[in-house]
C-alpha cells in the first residue's frame, strides 16, 4: 500500500468509522474522513493530525442526501482520480423498541437505501488496478443474521447467495416498510430479537441489517457477471461485533477491536467469501 492508495469511509468523525480511518492511515494509504457534519468532521480531522497521521483528509458527505453523495463523487474525481477502497459505516439506531413508519423510513433511509447510493455512485470511481481488485465493505451487523427472521419464504430466498437480486432485497424492505404502514409488522414475518433472548425487539435495524447482507451478495453477484477484462471489485458485509459507541453504550468491545474486521478486509479482500458477511476475519453465516 502506498499513498497513492485512496479509501472513502463514510460516518467516520466519530465511533467505529473514525477508528477504521485511523488504522488505514495507520498503514499510510490516503484515507478520505466523511461526515454529515463539517464541524465534526474537521475536528475529527484534526485528533488524527495531532496523533501524527498528514495522509487523512475530509469532505462533509451526509448518506442521505444524493446531492452530497454527487458532490463527494465529484470531489474525489477532481482531487484524486480514482479510489480502492469504500467502506460504507454511516448508520443509525433509533428506539430499539418502538416501531413506527416515520422511524423504520429513517432507519432504512440511512442504513440500507444510502448503503446502495453511495455504492452505486462511487462505484465508477473505484480504481480498475488495485491489486487484488478494489474494495467495497459495508458494515453491518449480525443481527441481521437470518436466525433473526421468522418469514421462512424470505429466508428461503435470501439465503440463496448466489441468486439474489437488488430488486429482490428492495422488495423485501419495501414490504416491510408497507407491513410498518399498515400496522401489519408484528403479525409474526418479521424479527423479533426478544424472542431469542435479547432484551431489545431490534425490528427495523434488523431488518435493514439483513437487507445491506443481502445487497452486498446482490452486488457482487451483478460485478462477477460483468464480462471478463472489466474492472474487479470485491464487496464484503461485516459485524463489529457487540463495540462501546454512543450507539451502542453498553458494548463490550472496544473500538480498535470493532474496526479491525472491516479494515482487514479492506486491506486483504480475501478471496473466499466475495459477498459474504464476515465477523472477526471469519465468514460468518448469513
Ligand atoms: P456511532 O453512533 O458512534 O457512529 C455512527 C456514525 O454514523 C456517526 O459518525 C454519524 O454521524 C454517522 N451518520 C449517521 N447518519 C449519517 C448520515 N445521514 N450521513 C453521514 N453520516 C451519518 O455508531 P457506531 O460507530 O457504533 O456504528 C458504526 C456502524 O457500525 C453502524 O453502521 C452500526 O450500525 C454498525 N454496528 C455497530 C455496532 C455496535 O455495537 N456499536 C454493532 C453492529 C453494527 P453524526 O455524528 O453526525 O451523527
Amino acid at each position: 500500500w502506498s499513498r497513492d492508495t485512496v479509501a472513502v469511509v463514510t460516518g467516520a468523525n466519530k465511533g467505529i468509522g473514525f477508528e477504521i480511518v485511523r488504522q488505514l492511515a495507520k498503514e499510510g494509504i490516503t484515507v478520505v474522513l466523511t461526515a454529515r457534519d463539517a464541524t465534526r468532521g474537521a475536528e475529527a480531522i484534526e485528533s488524527l493530525k495531532k496523533q501524527g497521521f498528514q495522509n487523512v483528509n475530509f469532505h462533509t458527505l451526509d448518506v442521505g442526501s444524493q446531492e452530497s453523495i454527487d458532490a463527494l463523487a465529484e470531489w474525489l474525481h477532481t482531487t484524486y482520480g480514482a479510489i480502492d477502497i469504500l467502506i460504507n459505516n454511516a448508520g443509525i439506531l433509533d428506539d430499539p423498541n418502538e416501531v413506527n413508519l416515520e422511524i423504520a423510513k429513517s432507519v432504512l433511509a440511512t442504513n440500507y437505501f444510502a448503503v446502495k447510493n453511495v455504492t452505486k455512485t462511487l462505484l465508477p470511481l473505484l480504481r480498475d488496478d488495485t491489486p487484488g481488485g478494489a474494495r467495497v465493505i459495508v458494515v453491518a451487523s449480525r443481527i441481521g443474521q437470518l436466525k433473526g427472521l421468522p418469514n421462512k419464504d424470505y429466508v428461503t430466498t435470501l439465503i440463496d447467495r448466489e441468486h439474489i437480486t437488488e430488486d429482490f432485497v428492495d422488495s423485501f424492505v419495501n414490504k416491510y416498510l408497507e407491513d410498518v404502514a399498515n400496522g401489519n409488522h408484528n403479525k409474526g414475518d418479521w424479527p423479533n430479537w426478544t424472542k431469542l433472548g435479547w432484551q431489545r425487539s431490534m425490528e427495523t435495524y434488523a431488518v435493514s441489517k439483513i437487507a445491506v447482507i443481502a445487497y452486498v451478495s446482490a452486488l457482487q453477484n451483478t460485478l462477477v457477471a460483468r464480462h471478463e477484462g472489466e474492472k474487479k471489485i470485491n464487496v464484503f458485509s461485516s459485524c463489529p461485533g457487540y463495540v462501546l459507541t454512543d450507539m451502542s453504550p453498553n458494548g463490550i468491545k472496544t473500538v480498535e477491536e470493532g474496526a479491525d474486521t472491516p479494515v482487514w478486509l479492506a486491506l486483504h479482500s480475501p478471496k473466499e467469501g466475495l459477498g459474504k458477511l464476515y465477523g472477526e476475519r471469519t465468514i460468518l453465516d448469513f
